[in-house]
């Protein structure tokens, strides 16, 4: 091996994401012998970096979305990586919202900045379907947003498995209500019967305090911002990192760990190290079954987890380097929303912000798109298997959406484009607002010394998406860990 990696550490890491990244600067810091392998070249997972001629930019995840506090740094990641001996710096972000109107010939820009109280989600909504509540309907509204917001963190935590529309349908009596709380489904492009009512409850509950905040990056891009110090940190520090390496079977023994086998992805030799502690950082759709086994689960791990794989989704992000001041006027960085139908659809996230997620020299200008899921009825249109989606299928989706940019925000967009890449990847972190009726822990239920930690584990982080779910779920792993392990 190129680096001088020791027969047996006291844990070993399987993947380079940023979950395990902090819970690997933590442990080495303890003073647990570690080794984190990843299969890609650099670490970083869904937090890594592309490159066009120097101009660096996100691959995939952006910001940071912070509920319960309007200061990013009360946040969970950013608690999980100062734990973890990482401090960061985050500057909070505006946004505002899009609507693409039938009829209209531009589209309609409305702030959430002072997202405060039930009357101004009750704009939102009228503002998304055009309709009017009459009074009794806008108390109704009102006061099921009170409710909501009443709700405490931990009794939220015993309501993981109730739907939104099974609680919506015991507690809302008027259709019209009804309808309107199901909107937020389409903003987290989770069908109704599927978003878990504490996740909602949370977040609602917060953003009616104006307790939320988005923080975006203060180094350009999230891979400079988090990844580049977890890495140097976890090396400083003494921690091992194998990149380009393949965690290809875990070791049990006596229903305990024993050891790894990992392949160099250069010279395909494989190589078995030694640790009584593993912690499967792989999301759990790609783990399971090569790496975790129907035998390494218990009834309730392998339900989530084959539940997991049915409703994952993947998510297309469009990048444009464009020539300079070609989107002089956009209004920044917005949610925008397709009404022409009367029905409303989130189309994604645009986000024109000098810099945003990327270090982009002065003579380009940046433009980022970003549509969640490729569910079927959606704004895509696309039906079928999302891993089986063709490279024209995701060219027609991004030519439907320069064509929206086109007609009604930067005319003339297309032909000042110098360069322009599309991704698109399997993203659970966006959709852990299910509710899931059964779970998988940090800790192993049936193996000792096997622990998880991506953003795939643990439905019961309430109200916490992406990297916030990924900081809850590093402080849980770490904490189930040393309790085993002091
Ligand atoms: C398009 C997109 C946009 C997003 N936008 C945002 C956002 O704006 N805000 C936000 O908070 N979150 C966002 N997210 C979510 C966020 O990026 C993820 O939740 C987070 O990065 C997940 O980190 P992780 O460590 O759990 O997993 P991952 O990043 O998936 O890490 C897993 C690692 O395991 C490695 N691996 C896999 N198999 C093996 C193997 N056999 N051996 C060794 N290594 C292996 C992988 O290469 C990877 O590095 C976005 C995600 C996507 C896809």
């Amino acid at each position: 091996m190129e680096i001088d990696i020791k027969d047996e550490y006291d844990v070993i890491i399987l993947g380079g994401g940023i979950t395990g990244l902090i819970v690997g600067n933590f442990l080495q810091k303890k003073g647990f012998s570690t080794l984190i392998v990843e299969k890609m070249p650099l670490a970083g997972g869904k937090c890594s970096e592309l490159n066009w001629h120097g101009v660096k930019f996100d691959h995939f995840g952006h910001w940071d979305t912070v509920y319960g506090t309007t200061n990013p740094k009360e946040g969970t990641f950013y608690r999980a990586c100062r734990e973890a001996g990482v401090k960061l710096e985050l500057n909070p972000l505006s946004w505002r919202v899009g609507f693409i109107k039938k009829g209209a010939t531009e589209p309609e820009y409305a702030s959430i900045d002072d997202w405060k109280g039930g009357k101004a989600m009750l704009d939102f909504a009228k503002l998304m379907t055009g309709i009017e509540l009459n009074e009794s309907q806008k108390e109704e509204f009102t006061q099921t947003i009170e409710k909501m917001a009443s709700h405490s963190e931990e009794e939220l935590m015993t309501m993981t498995y109730v739907t939104l529309k099974e609680w919506i349908d015991q507690n809302v009596k008027d259709e019209l209500v009804k309808m309107f709380f199901t909107l937020v489904s389409t903003v987290t492009d989770t069908p109704v019967d599927e978003l878990a009512f504490s996740h909602t409850a949370w977040m609602t509950g917060n953003l009616t305090q104006g307790k939320s905040v988005y923080a975006t990056v203060s180094g350009g891009s999230s891979f400079k911002t988090f990844i580049t110090p977890l890495v140097e940190s976890a090396k400083k520090n003494d921690a091992d990192i194998l990149t380009n390496y393949t965690a290809q079977e875990i070791v049990i023994k006596d229903n305990a760990v024993n050891s790894v086998w990992v392949m160099n992805n250069s010279t395909f030799l494989n190589y078995k190290i030694k640790a009584k502690n593993i912690i499967v950082n792989i999301p759990l759709y790609d783990a399971y079954p090569k790496l975790l086994k129907d035998e390494m689960l218990n009834n309730d791990e392998l339900e989530y987890i084959k539940r997991l794989i049915k409703t994952y989704t993947r998510d297309l992000s469009c990048y444009f380097i464009l020539e300079k001041d070609t989107i002089k006027d956009l209004p920044g960085h917005f949610h925008a929303f397709d009404v022409t139908s009367g029905i409303p659809i989130y189309i994604g996230e645009i986000c024109q912000q000098k810099n945003f997620g990327a270090i982009i020299p002065d003579e380009y200008d940046y433009l980022q798109i970003y549509i969640p899921g490729g569910r079927a009825g959606g704004f895509l249109m696309y039906e079928g298997d999302p891993n089986k989606v063709s490279y024209e299928t995701l060219e027609e989706i991004k030519n439907k959406v320069l064509g929206i940019i086109s007609k009604w925000m930067v005319p003339g967009f297309n032909d000042k484009i110098l360069y322009s890449a599309i991704t698109w990847s399997p993203n659970f972190g966006r959709y852990c607002v299910m509710a899931f009726p059964t779970n998988v822990e940090p800790k192993s239920k049936k193996i000792n010394g096997l622990y998880f930690a991506s953003d795939t584990v643990d439905c019961t982080c309430i109200g916490k998406l992406g990297l916030e779910k990924c900081g809850e779920v590093a402080l849980r792993c770490t904490k189930a860990f040393l309790e085993n392990n002091e």
